[in-house]
């Protein structure tokens, strides 16, 4: 039997308010025993947190996500490192930035990214990245602070920049973004890296993987991201299970 632990899903979110226990037991009847939910905006950390109590296999982060820029506040990082005096958590985030065209504006992307790193600097906690498009302002801005660990998930950047982000102390964590054909440099990325930098995530619900196109995404399906890898990768399936599980109990500290 598989021990994988979905490194990133988003089981706070509405898409499972109408069934997210037995999404829960899905997973974990195909092996997916623990999982890592991100928090994406302050009203939304209280949720995180219950889920949590009500399930110890299920750890939490508290962040403000870069997509929702737009709609944090300043108090908001008060907020975070009030709560986080109160509250245990595995990882600060997610936070980062994305630079596609439609999203919040860079500045202040950049604003609430850099006032989070500081905030992983000062708990010790490792930090949960969101990156599109912006690897190279991710890289040099986490630079800043040496001690700083963390994960860069649904990683897209480069294979050079992934061996920077690992060299940084950074695990690169895929998803269902791996298994679609066309995606050839994403996948010979994932084949090329250390394998003891790598975690596994589904980032449900969005994100499916080709299986589930325009489905709903959920922690389950990542025995199909694990399939996958072990496929491009030509390695057995229980060497990438047991190494990527081990580096997400080392990253997460569970
Ligand atoms: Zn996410």
């Amino acid at each position: 039997m598989l021990d994988l632990i979905d490194s990133h899903c988003h089981l706070d979110f509405d898409a499972f308010d109408s069934d997210r226990n037995s999404v829960i037991e899905r997973a974990r009847s195909k092996g997916i025993n623990q999982f890592v939910i991100p928090g994406v905006r302050h009203s939304n950390w209280g949720l995180i947190r219950a889920i949590c109590n009500s399930n110890t296999q299920v750890h939490a982060c508290y962040g403000l996500h870069p997509y929702l820029a737009g709609e944090h506040t300043d108090d908001d990082i008060l907020q975070l490192s009030h709560w986080l005096d109160n509250n245990d958590c595995v990882a600060i985030g997610e936070c980062g930035l994305d630079y596609r065209k439609d999203q919040a504006d860079q500045a202040l992307q950049l604003k609430f990214f850099n006032a989070q790193l500081e905030i992983a600097h000062v708990t010790g906690k490792p930090v949960v990245i969101h990156s599109v498009r912006a690897t190279e302002d991710v890289i040099h801005l986490i630079k800043n602070y040496p001690d700083l660990r963390g994960m860069v998930h649904s990683y897209s950047g480069s294979y050079e920049q992934a061996m920077q982000l690992i060299d940084l102390g950074f695990y690169i964590s895929y998803g269902g973004a791996i298994t679609y054909d066309n995606a050839r440099k994403l996948r010979a990325t994932a084949s090329d890296i250390p394998l003891g930098s790598i975690l596994l995530e589904t980032d449900a619900p969005d994100q499916p993987d080709a299986d589930h196109f325009n489905q709903r995404n959920e922690p389950a399906y990542l025995v199909n991201v694990l399939k996958c890898l072990s496929e491009l990768r030509d390695e057995p399936l229980e060497q990438i299970a047991r190494q990527t599980t081990k580096n997400a109990q080392e990253l997460f500290g569970i």
